[in-house]
C-alpha cells in the first residue's frame, strides 16, 4: 500500500476497529486475545464504560484552557499521585518520553544549584526511555546515538544491576546530580534489579546528595502488582516518570518529584500545552479511582500467580525456553533464538503479543485479566513455539 505516514514503524498486517475488554476486532470481523495493552497502555481494557463516559462528559464541558489558568482536575490528580508515589508535586505532560525531559531538566538544574558547572546523569546499560532527544540519549541503544548524534552530553552509562559499576562513577566524578532507572526494564527484556542492588543503590545517592530517578512509564499503575514497582524494592525515588497506563489510551504524562527536587523547576522553566488539560486529567482521576475501587493490584497478584504456574507447567521445560520472568503483568519469555516472526504468528492464532531483544516474547496483559485469558494466552504460546521450533 502507498502510505503517506513517515514509515517509521515496521507495521504488522491487521487494522483493528474495536476493542471491547480483553479483547480486539479486526476489520475482517476476526477477534484476538490483548496480551500487549498497546504496549502496557489500556490496562483497563479497551472500551471500559466508565472511562469512555468520561471522556463523554468531559469533552461537553471543557477540553482545554491552557496552563495559564487553574485546572482544577490537574490538582487533584497530583495529589492523587502524590499520596501514590510520596511525591510532592507533579509535572504534567503528554508522554513517557516528555516526563523523562522533565526529570533530565530537574537533574541539570539541582546539579546547577549544587555548583556543578557540567551536573552529570548516571543512566544504565539496556535501558529504554523514549524517542525524543534527551531520553533517546539516556536511552541504551547505539544505533540510534549513531543515527542521530550528537547525544545531548553529560550522561556516565553504568551497567544495569552492578553496584561496582556506580561506586566507581561515584568515585570517579564529583558532579554527579542524579541516577536515572527502570527498576524492572521493559523494552530491555523485562528484567529486573536486584532488591540488594537498588536498597544500595538509594543509600549511595542520598549520601552523596544525588537524585534517584526511577521510570515508571512501562511499570507503573499495578502493572507489577503494586502501585508502582519501586515500591516492591521499599525505597522512595526522588523523581519518578509515568504515563502510559494512566490515560488507558488518552494521551497524559507525568513527572513527580519530592523534597529538593521538588522545588528545582520554578514558573516559566518548563511548560507544556496539553500537558494536563481537562481531558486527560479528568480520565487519570478516574482511571485511578477505577484501580483503587477494583483493587487491581490484588487481581494482578492472583493473576500473576495463575501465570507463573502455567508458565511452569507449560513452556518450562520446552528446549527452546531459557528462561521465563513474571513481575506481576510484566512477562518475559525468553527463548534461545531469534523469534520476531512470532509475532505475525500469534496473530493468526487470535493473540496479540510483542517480541522484545529478538528473543523475549513480551507480554503486557491487561489487569484485569481473568484466569481463564491467562490460560488461554500460555496455550497459544506453547502451540506457537512447539510448532515453530525443535523440542
Ligand atoms: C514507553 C516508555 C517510555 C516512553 O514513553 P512514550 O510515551 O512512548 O514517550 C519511557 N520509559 C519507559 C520505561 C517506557 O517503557
Amino acid at each position: 500500500m502507498n502510505s503517506n505516514v513517515m514509515p517509521t514503524y515496521n507495521r504488522k498486517p491487521v487494522t483493528f476497529v474495536r476493542g471491547d475488554g480483553v479483547y480486539l476486532y479486526d476489520d475482517k470481523g476476526n477477534k484476538y486475545l490483548d496480551a500487549l495493552c498497546g504496549l502496557a497502555v489500556t490496562s483497563l481494557g479497551h472500551s471500559h464504560p466508565i472511562i469512555s463516559k468520561i471522556i463523554k462528559d468531559q469533552s461537553q464541558t471543557l477540553l482545554h484552557t491552557s496552563n495559564a489558568f487553574i485546572i482544577e482536575h490537574q490538582e487533584l490528580l497530583a495529589k492523587r499521585l502524590c499520596q501514590l508515589t510520596g511525591m510532592d508535586n507533579a509535572f504534567f505532560c503528554n508522554s513517557g518520553a516528555e516526563s523523562v525531559e522533565a526529570a533530565i531538566k530537574i537533574a541539570r538544574k539541582y546539579g546547577h544549584e549544587r555548583g556543578y558547572s557540567n551536573p552529570k546523569i548516571v543512566v544504565m546499560s539496556n535501558s529504554f526511555h523514549g524517542r525524543t532527544m534527551g531520553a533517546m540519549s539516556a536511552t541504551s541503544n547505539k544505533n540510534s546515538h549513531e543515527s542521530f548524534g550528537p547525544i545531548i552530553e553529560g550522561l556516565i552509562r553504568v551497567n544495569f544491576n552492578n553496584i561496582d559499576d556506580i561506586k566507581n562513577a561515584i568515585t570517579s566524578n564529583s558532579d554527579i546530580a542524579a541516577v536515572l532507572l527502570e527498576p524492572i526494564q521493559g523494552e530491555g527484556g523485562i528484567i529486573s534489579c536486584d532488591i540488594s542492588y537498588l536498597q544500595e543503590l538509594d543509600r549511595l545517592c542520598k549520601e552523596n546528595n544525588i537524585l534517584l530517578m526511577a521510570d515508571e512509564v512501562q511499570s507503573g499503575f499495578c502493572r507489577t502488582g503494586k502501585w508502582f514497582s519501586y515500591q516492591h524494592f521499599d525505597i522512595i525515588p526522588d523523581v519518578v516518570m509515568v504515563a502510559k497506563a494512566l490515560g488507558n489510551g488518552v494521551p497524559v504524562g507525568a513527572c513527580l518529584a519530592r523534597s529538593e527536587a521538588a522545588n528545582i523547576l520554578k514558573a516559566g522553566m518548563h511548560g507544556s500545552t496539553f500537558g494536563g488539560n481537562y481531558l486527560s486529567t479528568s480520565v487519570g482521576l478516574t482511571v485511578l479511582d477505577i484501580m483503587r475501587d477494583s483493587q487491581l493490584c490484588m487481581n494482578v497478584k492472583h493473576i500473576s500467580n495463575a501465570m507463573k504456574r502455567a508458565t511452569d507447567a507449560e513452556l518450562k521445560s520446552l528446549n527452546v525456553v531459557s528462561e521465563i520472568r513474571i513481575y506481576g503483568m510484566m512477562i518475559g519469555i525468553e527463548l534461545k533464538s531469534n523469534c520476531t516472526e512470532l509475532v505475525v504468528k500469534a496473530l493468526e492464532k487470535g493473540l496479540v503479543l510483542n517480541v522484545t531483544k529478538e528473543k523475549v516474547i513480551r507480554l503486557l496483559p491487561p489487569l484485569i485479566c481473568k484466569e481463564e485469558h491467562i490460560l488461554k494466552i500460555v496455550a497459544i504460546i506453547k502451540q506457537l513455539i512447539t510448532e515453530n521450533y525443535e523440542n
